[in-house]
């Protein structure tokens, strides 16, 4: 049974404070709509799962549109980066792309306060589970209480096009009514983590899965459908030899994402004296990134225990990512090639965890230990 949360009714109710739900929210506050932002923990909005980063190729240009449009993730990064670089200038202007890395801590931080200081947006902790919809054939009336306007927003789905959006629902009951209800739930619901044979539910690691409301949108006439993504194990700092590696700095000219007023840097935490050569850039404290390369060891560790890759046994069957493909597709899509790169990124200025671009994997955490105590003797290529 649900308890109406009767002291107010929204324009517009946004499921998930990640970057796609942050970024409706705010359009719809600024564009004179009553909202809010319901996610599941106030202390992971603006999350990044995978790389702390922002933009590159294919995506730079899509986070710079967001800008233009008076969206928040370029002004967002312009304030959190810890290096900022022009990707292929060797190449033609076409395939040029701008890609910062973010302090993953700051970055969410930033963003939770242009959310909190935004006018007409309320940001609330919750777990939606139900959808609240009328006229679905067969479905349950919903509890709507009285004074709540019927005007909604046609629901696209099989349910037809009598379905109305009322509102949501939390897990501890609570209702909250709209006449919009945005869904952003990135990789939580019905989620599942795959790790070599382990398999666990989990929205992300460390975080339940949004398995009612996957139900629930089932229940109102709406398909899901399954992909998948993967990501790389990161490294302490202090097991790495930088002496070894390629440094990767930050631009020594001055690069922003947004088009709006320089913000600045946000205030941050002295560098973290385990990376070498923090860029002397005078423009801006950076910090760089470190180039290594697989070798025929690590290929040989991937290749013999590809039958306990769940992405090679047929346990995920999702469709993903084209241009993020695992190590161990790589090494059996191009079996001549000799090495594969892999940048060491550090994840903020005072952490030492470091996150090893270009080894997503489903492989288990042991092969993974394997893989990654090889790459220590590995000589390095300079960057193409
Ligand atoms: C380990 C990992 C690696 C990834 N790698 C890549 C990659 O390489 N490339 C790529 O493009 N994408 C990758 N992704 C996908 C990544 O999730 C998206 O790129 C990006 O984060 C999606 O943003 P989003 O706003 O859609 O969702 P998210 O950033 O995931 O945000 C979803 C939000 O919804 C909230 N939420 C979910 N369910 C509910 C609910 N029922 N009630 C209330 N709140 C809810 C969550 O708490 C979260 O705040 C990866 C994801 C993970 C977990």
């Amino acid at each position: 049974m649900a308890t109406s949360n009767n002291s107010k009714r929204y324009d517009v109710i946004v499921v998930g404070a990640g970057h796609a739900g942050c970024e409706a929210a705010l359009a719809s506050a600024r564009l004179g709509g009553e909202t809010l932002l319901l996610t599941l923990n106030l202390d992971n909005v603006a999350l990044m799962p995978c790389n702390p980063s922002i933009g590159g190729p294919a995506k730079g240009n899509l986070v710079r549109e967001i800008d233009a449009l008076g969206g928040q993730m370029a002004r967002n990064i312009d304030e959190t980066f810890i290096q900022i670089r022009m990707l292929n200038t060797g190449k033609g202007p076409a395939v040029q792309a701008l890609r910062a890395q973010a302090d993953k801590k700051l970055y969410q931080m930033a963003m939770k306060q242009a959310l909190e200081r935004q006018e007409r947006l309320d940001v609330k902790q919750g777990l939606v589970e139900k959808i609240l919809v009328t006229g679905v054939r067969g479905a349950p009336a919903p509890l709507v209480p009285p004074g709540v306007r019927g005007a909604s927003a046609p629901l696209v789905s099989e349910a037809g096009p009598r379905a109305r959006v009322q509102g949501v629902v939390t897990a501890i009951g609570m209702a909250y009514y709209a006449r919009t209800v945005v869904v952003t739930t990135g990789t939580f619901l019905n989620g599942r983590i795959i790790t070599g044979e382990s398999i666990q539910p989990a929205g992300r690691a460390g975080e339940f899965p949004a398995v009612a409301l996957s139900h629930s949108l089932r229940e109102v006439g709406l398909a899901l459908g399954r992909l998948k993504t993967g990501t790389p194990p990161r490294i302490d700092a202090r097991t790495v030899d930088f002496s070894k590696t390629i440094l990767q700095p930050g631009s020594a000219v001055p690069l922003r994402f947004s088009f709006g007023p320089d913000c600045g840097l946000m205030p941050h935490p002295e560098p973290n004296p385990i990376y070498p050569n923090p860029s002397p850039t005078d423009w801006r404290a950076q910090l760089p990134c470190y180039l290594v390369a697989t070798n025929w060891r690590t290929h040989e560790i991937i290749r013999q225990n590809l039958h306990r890759a769940p992405l090679y046994t047929g346990v995920i069957q999702g469709v993903g990512p084209r241009y993020c493909p695992s190590i161990e597709s790589k090494i059996v899509v191009f079996p001549d090639k000799p090495s594969h790169q892999l940048f060491l990124e550090p994840e903020g200025w005072a952490t030492n965890e470091v996150y090893v671009q270009g080894a997503n994997t489903s492989l288990p955490e042991d092969v993974q230990l394997a893989m990654l105590t090889r790459w220590r003797t590995t000589t390095c290529r300079p960057a193409s």
